[in-house]
C-alpha cells in the first residue's frame, strides 16, 4: 500500500511541511494550493524539493466550483483550470482534484456536469494530466460519492476519474457497499480522514474535526474493505483538515498519521472480511496484563518526601537496587520505583521536569510483540545501559518522552525484581498496608492534539479499547477525558487534555514543562478500612465540603449510615446501574502528582461526575502537601 499526505494537514510552511511529509516515510504528497500559493518558490522549484525527499507529487487540489455553470462563469471555469494546469505541468503533479460545485449560481443536471467534466478531461490529456471528480458531503448539487461516480461515468474520458473520502461518503451515511460496484481502474485517488461521531453542521465537523485512522469513530475498515472489493491498488492519501493539527508539530502529526494508516491496513488485514488478502505487516496486538510498575524520578530531597508520603500509604521499602541509587517500594502487587541516581534516564527526566512519574512498566502478554508493532508502528524504543548481570528491560517512548517498559508474564523478563534487586524478605512478608492492592488506573495530563497522538499510540500498539470522550467541568475550564482499558480492565489509562491554562491539567502541562503522569489510582477491597489506616498513618484524605454528601443521599437514595460514613471519611461515591465506586484522594504531592484509592463493585467508569468536586477541593486545598510522620 502506498501512502500520502494532503499538505493542509500540517503546519509550517510549504518546506516544513515537505520534510515532515518525507520523514514520517510517506510516498506521495498532496499539494494544497494555498500552501503553494503562500510559499516563496515557484513551482518548479516545489516540484524539485518534492522529488529531491524521494515524495512523489500526487495531486493539486483543490478545484473548486467548476461543473455545471452558466456559459460565462463556464467559460471562466476553462480559463482557471487551464493556468492550474500550467502549474501543476511545472510542479510536476498529474492529477486535479475536482471538488463538487458549492456555488448558488450551478445549474445542477448529471449531463451537464459530465459534458463540463468530458471537456476539462480532454484538455488535460493534451498536457498528459488527469483530472479527478470529488463528491462534497455539502456540494449543492452533487454532494453523493455514487452522483460524483454518474457524472465521471458519463463523462467517459480516459483522463477523468472519481475521487473518494471517507469523510464525504462516513459522514453523510452514503451506504458503503455502493463502492463495491465501482471499478477501481476509474477511481484515481483516495483520501482518508477519521472523525469523531458530534452531531453538528457537516462543514463545521469537517473542518475542525477530522482526525488521522484510529483516533475517531468512523467506521473506516468496513470502508477499506469495499474499496478492496473494488480492485483499487492506488495511493491512500490523508486528508486532514483540523486546526488543532495545524497548531502543532509538523512532524508530530505527520508521523501520527502515517501511523493511523499503518494500523488501519494492519486492521483491515485481520477482519473477516479482507478481499484482497492483505497479510498482516506486524505481529498481534498484545493483550496488556497489569502494571508491573511505576518509576518515579527525584531527587534525594523529594525522595525522603514521597518515601514519607508512601508509608502513610502503606508501602514498605521492599528492595535496593544492587548498582543504582534506586528503591523499590511495595504493597500487594503495588511496585513503585524511587530513582535518585545522578545518571540515566531517571535524572535527565527530573532535570526537565521535577519530581515526575518517569516511566510506566506495563506486563503484556508478548513483549517481542510489542517491540515488533512498535518498530513498524514509528513507535521510537528507548534503551540505556545496565550494569553486569542486570536485566535490561525493553522500553518505548509514551507519553510525553516518559517511558512504557515491557515485561511479561514467563521467561526472562518474569522476575525483574530479584535480578537487579537486593529485595528485603522482612518486608515482603511484614504487612498488608493500608490494603491495597494493585493499580486501578493512571490519569495522564497532556494537550489535546497529543490526546490523539496518545490515543493512537496505546490502541495500535496494545489491545486497548476506547470508550467515548468525556467532558468535565472544572473551575478553571472544560477538561477532555478519554479512557482506555485492556481486556478485563486489567490497565485502564485515563488521558485528560484541556484547552485552558487555568485547568488542572493545563496548569499541569505549563508548571510541569509538558506531559505527563498526574495521578495515580490504587485499588482497595475495602475502603473505609482503607481510609481508618491512612489515616492512622498520618496521612489525611483530601476534604470534601458537606454539600457533596447532602447532594448524594438525595440522589441515590443511600442508606443514612453509609452517607454519614462517606462523609467521615471523605469518601465520593458514584453508582451505575448496580455497580458501585468508592474513592478518596490524597493531598497533591510537591504540586505535581496525586493519589488516589478506589474501591469498585462491578463498576467500569472512574467517577467522572465527582471529578468537578475533586477538582474544586484541590483548587481550595493549600498547594503545598501534609507529608505525613514517618
Ligand atoms: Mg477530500
Ligand atoms: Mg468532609
Amino acid at each position: 500500500m502506498k501512502t500520502s499526505i494532503a499538505t493542509v494537514s500540517l503546519s509550517g510552511d510549504l518546506d516544513e511541511k515537505l520534510a515532515a511529509i518525507a520523514a514520517a516515510g510517506f510516498d506521495g504528497v498532496e499539494i494544497f494550493e494555498n500552501d503553494f500559493l503562500t510559499f516563496d518558490g515557484g513551482p518548479r522549484d516545489v516540484g524539485r524539493t518534492i522529488r529531491d525527499l524521494g515524495l512523489t507529487c500526487v495531486a493539486f487540489q483543490p478545484f473548486r466550483d467548476f461543473e455545471g455553470m452558466p456559459d460565462a462563469e463556464r467559460a471562466r471555469g476553462f480559463a482557471r483550470a487551464e493556468r492550474k494546469f500550467d502549474v501543476m505541468q511545472e510542479l510536476g503533479a498529474p492529477l486535479m482534484l475536482v471538488c463538487s460545485n458549492v456555488s448558488p449560481a450551478s445549474l445542477g443536471g448529471i449531463d451537464r456536469a459530465a459534458a463540463d467534466l468530458r471537456e476539462l478531461g480532454e484538455r488535460a490529456a493534451r498536457r498528459g494530466l488527469t483530472v479527478g471528480f470529488e463528491a462534497l458531503a455539502w456540494g449543492r448539487h452533487i454532494s453523493d460519492h455514487r452522483d460524483a461516480w454518474e457524472v465521471v461515468r458519463r463523462a467517459d474520458h480516459p483522463n477523468v476519474g472519481l475521487i473518494l473520502d471517507t469523510y464525504h461518503t462516513i459522514a453523510r451515511g452514503v451506504p458503503l457497499d455502493s463502492i463495491r460496484s465501482i471499478p477501481g481502474d476509474r477511481i484515481v485517488l483516495v483520501q482518508i480522514a477519521d472523525a469523531p461521531k458530534v452531531d453538528m453542521d457537516l462543514l463545521q465537523h469537517s473542518r475542525h474535526f477530522r482526525c488521522m485512522p484510529g483516533q475517531g469513530d468512523f467506521p473506516l475498515i468496513d470502508f477499506m474493505q469495499a474499496l478492496d472489493a473494488t480492485g483499487y491498488d492506488g495511493m491512500l492519501s490523508l486528508e486532514i483538515f483540523n486546526d488543532q493539527f495545524r497548531a502543532g508539530s509538523a512532524r508530530q502529526v505527520a508521523t501520527d498519521g502515517r501511523r493511523g494508516l499503518l494500523y488501519l491496513m494492519d486492521r483491515v488485514a485481520r477482519s473477516s472480511a479482507n478481499p484482497k488478502g492483505r497479510q498482516p505487516a506486524m505481529p498481534a496486538r498484545p493483550s496488556p496484563l497489569g502494571v508491573e510498575f511505576i518509576e518515579f524520578a527525584v531527587d534525594e530531597d523529594t525522595a525522603a518526601d514521597l518515601t514519607g508520603f508512601l508509608a502513610g500509604l502503606g508501602f514498605r521499602r521492599a528492595g535496593i537496587h544492587r548498582s543504582k541509587s534506586v528503591e523499590l517500594w511495595r504493597q500487594g502487587a503495588i511496585n513503585l520505583v524511587i530513582n535518585t541516581d545522578k545518571e540515566g534516564f531517571a535524572h535527565s527526566s527530573y532535570i526537565v521536569h521535577g519530581p515526575s512519574v518517569c516511566a510506566v512498566a506495563l506486563r503484556v502478554s508478548d513483549v517481542a510483540g510489542a517491540l515488533g508493532r512498535a518498530e513498524a508502528l514509528l513507535v521510537p524504543s528507548f534503551s540505556q545501559s545496565v550494569g553486569p548481570g542486570e536485566l535490561k528491560i525493553p522500553a518505548v517512548r509514551g507519553v510525553g518522552g516518559s517511558l512504557i517498559y515491557f515485561v511479561e508474564p514467563t521467561g526472562q523478563l518474569a522476575d525483574i525484581w530479584s535480578v537487579d534487586f537486593d529485595l528485603d524478605p522482612e518486608a515482603q512478608a511484614a504487612t498488608e498496608g493500608i490494603g491495597l492492592d494493585r493499580v486501578d488506573h493512571l490519569a495522564q495530563a497532556m494537550g489535546y492534539e497529543e490526546m490523539l497522538s496518545c490515543l493512537l499510540t496505546y490502541t495500535a500498539l496494545l489491545d486497548f479499547e476506547k470508550t467515548a470522550q468525556v467532558d468535565i467541568t472544572e473551575p478553571g475550564g472544560l477538561v477532555q477525558s478519554q479512557a482506555l482499558h485492556g481486556p478485563e480492565g486489567a490497565v485502564r489509562i485515563v488521558l485528560n487534555s484541556s484547552r485552558s491554562a487555568k485547568t488542572q491539567s493545563g496548569r499541569f502541562l505549563s508548571e510541569f514543562f509538558g506531559s505527563g503522569t498526574q495521578h495515580i489510582a490504587f485499588e482497595t477491597q475495602d475502603i473505609f478500612e482503607t481510609v481508618r489506616r491512612m489515616k492512622a498513618n498520618g496521612l489525611t484524605p483530601l476534604a470534601i465540603p458537606d454539600n457533596y454528601y447532602d447532594d448524594i443521599d438525595v440522589r441515590f437514595g443511600l442508606d443514612a449510615a453509609l452517607v454519614a460514613e462517606l462523609r467521615d471519611h471523605d469518601v465520593l461515591y458514584d453508582r451505575d446501574g448496580e455497580g458501585e465506586y468508592f474513592q478518596i484522594y490524597t493531598p497533591t504531592f510537591a504540586d505535581r502528582f496525586f493519589f488516589e484509592i478506589v474501591q469498585r463493585r462491578a463498576y467500569q467508569g472512574f467517577g467522572a461526575a465527582n471529578a468537578p468536586v475533586r477538582l474544586a477541593a484541590q483548587a481550595r486545598s493549600a498547594p503545598e502537601p501534609t507529608v505525613p510522620k514517618r
